[in-house]
């Protein structure tokens, strides 16, 4: 390709809409420009990248034994009434009519559509297992569409959807699957970790996050040290803590200290000088199965999740002021589990170990200090309910330490099991002729927000610095000065030959425009071309070139006719 030719209108200064780097980097480079908000239109250099990261997930794909189709982003309102999830969708559903007042929507993700597909197609199960997947445009309709195409309103998804007979056949899918998208991610050239996660609105049960690791990421990603167990912050499960089994022995009893108007633990603890490790927040929910009192550490949040599932409850929400009152006998800000009564009381794990506490006191502008646990209250259930912080003991092995890192996430495997099947009755007819719901598992990855994150975890000040596997075109020749006869005949002869090699065929970018060598290389390196041949005076005199890598910085001479490419 010709640079003179190509439509990569980059730019100098950084758009001030862009507030991560993919997105600066990615207007600056002229590889996508923006349409209307969350809508994107991918130029040359932008969809060569969107190419070549759906060509691997798709060989990838291919070589597990799923098979490729391609369903509408057109869907009927009817499957989704079908589903349940006509109502509950919420805004994000971009909802549309035709002339007849038929309503549809823009498909955001399609168990419905493959569900019925499946429904129709799939009879007996001698079909199964089947995993079916496409590389399609989705929809959703983000309250606050940013950071480029990481978080758009229009975006490409490789989704797949598998189908069982058998929880032991859905087991052996995701693990192909999961090693599928090992082998994706390490074609891509990324760097990622596989994180268990929540479920969240696809529901179904057990699901992994692949996630690109990443300084900008939006989510932290806890791992332990020791052992590897990586968690996302919902989900990382805490180690228990040894109680020491002294607390609250040698201590003077607990006391009343007046708080006026201190309500927040930061207020309070500032106020009692104390640290916030002291005290024990307590936080009044309400659930189907009655008033639950759930007290952390200060310094802890209530991870609502882990609370829900510790109780069992389907149903689980913050109390209202006016419960909190009845319950407290104080306003909002006063509650402590000391004296709490018709209320169960649930404690985190590290709560047992906190020696000279200090709590609400129940009663308006009180606190109590120098509360034991044990002595002046105790919990009817203990257990892990609080979101993961540094140094926290991983569950999984016990003993080592969660680290923080961040990351982007790429991937999302699940066990969706019967959810779908069930409500939409979608079966097959088993061994025994007796119609059962299949089981399904189901698989995305994000292909655009792939792209986006390579950046993240690939740039520098200069640019971006795609991985070779991605990068849009994989070699650059730029002469010094287009009107020196002799540099332009050995560019462009070179050019023609690296141009002839089946690997670099295509993937070869001709800097043929006039002006200064300098601002050519620039435009390079943003656009993150992993190597540049530099024909220039000082090499041509002993029939050199300069290769320059992209990533290291390194250059060396190479002898024409000996530029070789791993
Ligand atoms: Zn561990």
């Amino acid at each position: 390709m010709k640079m003179s030719c190509l439509l990569s209108p980059t730019l100098r200064e950084d758009p001030s809409e862009a507030e991560v780097a993919s997105h600066r980097l990615m207007l600056r480079a002229g590889m996508i420009r923006k349409l209307a908000a969350g809508v994107y239109n991918y130029l040359p250099l932008g969809y060569r990248v969107i190419y070549k990261v759906s060509r691997i997930i798709r060989q990838e794909m291919n070589r597990s034994g799923a098979q490729e189709l391609l369903m509408p982003t057109l869907l009927p309102r009817e499957i989704w009434e079908e589903s349940g999830r006509w109502g509950v969708y919420g805004k994000e559903l971009f909802r549309i009519k035709d002339r007849h007042d038929h309503e549809f929507c823009l498909g955001p993700t399609h168990e419905e559509d493959i569900t019925s597909i499946a429904r129709d197609s799939l009879r007996s199960y001698k079909q199964l297992p089947v995993n079916l997947y496409q590389i399609q445009t989705k929809f959703r309709d983000e309250i606050r569409p940013r950071f480029g195409i990481m978080r758009c309103r229009e975006f490409i998804m490789k989704d797949s959807y598998s189908f069982h007979s058998s929880e032991e056949s859905l087991d052996k899918e995701y693990k192909n699957m999961f090693d599928t998208y090992c082998r994706i991610f390490d074609r891509l050239g990324l760097k990622y970790k596989v994180v268990e996660a929540d479920s969240g609105a696809i529901g179904g049960g057990f699901s992994q996050e692949f996630m690109v690791l990443a300084d900008t990421g939006e989510e932290e990603i806890f791992y332990c040290e020791s052992c590897g167990y990586a968690a996302s912050r919902e989900s990382a499960g805490i180690g228990e803590y040894a109680v020491q089994k002294n607390v609250g022995q040698g201590l003077v009893p607990c006391r009343e200290v007046k708080t006026p108007d201190k309500k927040s633990i930061e207020e309070v603890s500032a106020f009692l000088k104390i640290k916030p490790t002291q005290m024990i927040k307590t936080l009044i929910y309400e659930t189907e199965k009655g008033a639950v009192a759930a007290l952390v550490r200060g310094d802890h949040d209530v991870n609502e999740a882990k609370l829900k599932k510790l109780l069992g409850a389907e149903d689980l929400r913050l109390a209202d002021e006016k419960v909190i009152e009845k319950i407290t006998k104080a306003p909002v800000g006063f509650a402590g589990p000391v004296g709490l009564k018709d209320v169960k009381i649930v404690a985190d794990n590290v709560v047992p170990t906190i020696e000279d506490g200090a709590t609400g006191a129940n009663r308006k502008d009180f606190h109590l200090t120098n509360v034991a646990y044990g002595r002046d209250f105790k919990a009817d259930q203990v257990g892990d309910i609080r979101y993961a912080v540094h140094g926290d003991v991983c569950k999984k092995c016990g003993k080592g330490k969660f680290a923080v890192t961040r990351g982007i996430e790429v991937g999302h495997i699940f066990k969706l099991g019967t959810k779908y099947s069930k409500k939409m009755k979608a079966t097959y007819l088993d061994e025994n002729n007796k119609e059962q719901p299949f089981i399904m598992g189901c698989y995305g990855i994000g292909v655009g927000r792939t792209a986006a994150a390579a950046i993240e975890q690939n740039h520098d000040k200069d640019g971006i610095i795609w991985p070779e596997a991605i990068a849009p075109f994989k070699v650059a020749v730029v002469p010094v000065n287009n009107s020196d006869e002799e540099q332009m005949k050995v560019a462009e002869k070179i050019y023609a030959d690296l141009s002839t090699k089946p690997e670099l065929t295509g993937e070869v970018l001709f800097d043929d425009r006039d002006g200064r060598v300098g601002v050519k290389l620039k435009d390079i390196d943003l656009i993150g071309i992993p190597t540049k041949i530099i024909i220039g005076p000082k090499g041509l005199k002993d029939g050199k070139v300069e290769v320059k890598d992209r990533k290291t910085g390194n250059m060396r001479l190479v002898e024409i006719g000996r530029i070789q490419f791993q």
